[in-house]
């Protein structure tokens, strides 16, 4: 029977759990920090900093040292580390050009990564699947059976329905409606949860959590790849829509007499400042591919009046809905990842003056345009944090698991 008794250690067991995952979540972002700073971060009482912490030194998530650096004054405070081998995540990337895998510690260490290329053609779900397995696997096996594993997260290159994993659309891969976290979970029988993203929301994400917008709350991060795609971060938090599809930013409709898209509609922003668009104002091959664009980037370097008059037009576009998007939104930064990242410096003063001309004046006086600062594997560490959501949300569940499995280790 439910007495008043057991909703109060109900009330105290979920507060109990929300501290940990608070204190647990800083540690993760910020790496270590000192008793004080984890009273300052979370508004929590020393004494009750001090009972969780010991929890989490128990269960091996984190580590006290006592030592402070050199020449800080007073006594020494201990600095708690996150244990970046006590919970590791998988990250998975399904890219137009390229898949890759890492291994990433709790505290975001990379332990391992692995990316390989792939030719640019569609494939089936079958056949990524089979590569991915090939590669996580001996990912997989440096990690102990001993619940270490918290999580998979896997970014791809399309319109992803969150709550399942189901790719929507992926116009570059040529998949429609393609169960492929569903698939990923059945061929990696890893027990763990297992989330799959767009690789640019995930690549926003990375930015902001440790990126170019670590600190900043409102920002609007937009990549280049085959596709155009986005991620909009709002008082901190990422914009994930109804079902996971918000940030299509690259099929915002910019230009009605535009050309034909890959999403089936026309002048979508995507078509003004995608690679196949520059490409072809370039006078290049539009499925010219990764050398095309590099090369591209070069003889604009070099000054070809062809290249920089297309990289011109991608940057006054670029302005264009970057105009939109800071009056809609009203970041404090824009982070330009991908390709727009590699070409910032050779656009910035087209995108400027356009931004100068059509945003707002109180909106463009609080926005920085700034170039991303985890080049190709952004949306792999974004995958990872993904991965670790549901560990940073309850911590708890962790630590039980490594009481649970400490008799066992006694008796063996
Ligand atoms: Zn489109």
């Amino acid at each position: 029977m439910f007495t008043p008794r057991d909703a109060v250690g109900q009330r105290s067991e979920t507060v109990r759990r929300s501290n940990l995952s608070a204190i647990v979540r800083e540690l993760h972002l910020r790496g270590p920090l000192s008793r004080s700073d984890l009273v300052s971060h979370t508004g929590l009482t020393r004494s009750a900093i001090r009972g969780l912490i010991g929890e989490l030194v128990a269960g091996g998530l984190v580590a006290e040292t006592r030592s402070a650096p050199a020449g800080t004054p007073g006594r020494p405070s201990p600095l708690v580390h996150p244990e970046a081998e006590s919970a590791v995540v998988l990250a998975l990337e399904v890219n137009v050009d390229s898949l890759a895998v890492a291994r990433v510690g709790f505290g975001g260490t990379i332990h391992e990564l692995v990316r390989v290329d792939r030719p640019r053609a569609h494939v089936t779900v079958d056949e990524i699947v089979a590569d991915l397995v090939e590669l996580a696997e001996p990912v997989l096996a440096a990690i102990p059976s001993d619940g270490t594993l918290v999580g998979i997260g896997v970014g791809v290159a399309g319109i992803v329905r969150r709550l399942d994993g189901l790719v929507r659309l992926a116009p570059n891969l040529g998949w429609r409606d393609v169960p492929l976290g569903a698939r990923l979970s059945a061929a990696l029988h890893a027990g763990v949860p297992l989330a799959v993203a767009n690789e640019a929301d995930l690549g926003g994400l990375a930015e902001h959590r440790r990126g170019a917008a670590v600190g900043a709350e409102n920002v609007v991060f937009v990549m280049g790849e085959v596709g155009v795609g986005g991620n909009v971060i709002v008082n901190g938090q990422p914009l994930v829509g109804a079902a996971g599809y918000a940030g299509e930013i690259g099929h915002m409709a910019v230009n009605p007499a535009g050309t034909a898209c890959g999403c089936g509609a026309f002048g979508c922003w995507e078509t003004e400042i995608g690679e196949r668009a520059m490409l072809v104002r370039a006078g290049r091959s539009a499925d010219g591919g990764p050398y095309a664009v590099g090369e591209l980037i070069d003889a604009a370097t070099a000054g070809e009046p062809e290249a920089l008059a297309s990289l011109a037009h991608v940057g006054a576009w670029l302005g264009i809905g970057l105009a939109s998007l800071t009056n809609v939104f009203n970041p404090t930064l824009v982070v330009l990842g991908g390709v727009f990242a590699r070409i910032h410096p050779l656009i910035s003063e087209a995108l400027g003056a356009i931004l100068e001309q059509h945003a707002l004046p109180a909106s463009r006086e609080l926005v920085r345009v700034v170039p991303g600062a985890l080049g190709v594997d952004a949306p792999l560490i974004g995958a990872a944090e993904l991965a670790f959501e549901p560990m940073l949300a309850d911590p708890a569940v962790r630590l039980a698991a490594v009481r649970a499995r400490r008799p066992a280790l006694a008796s063996a």
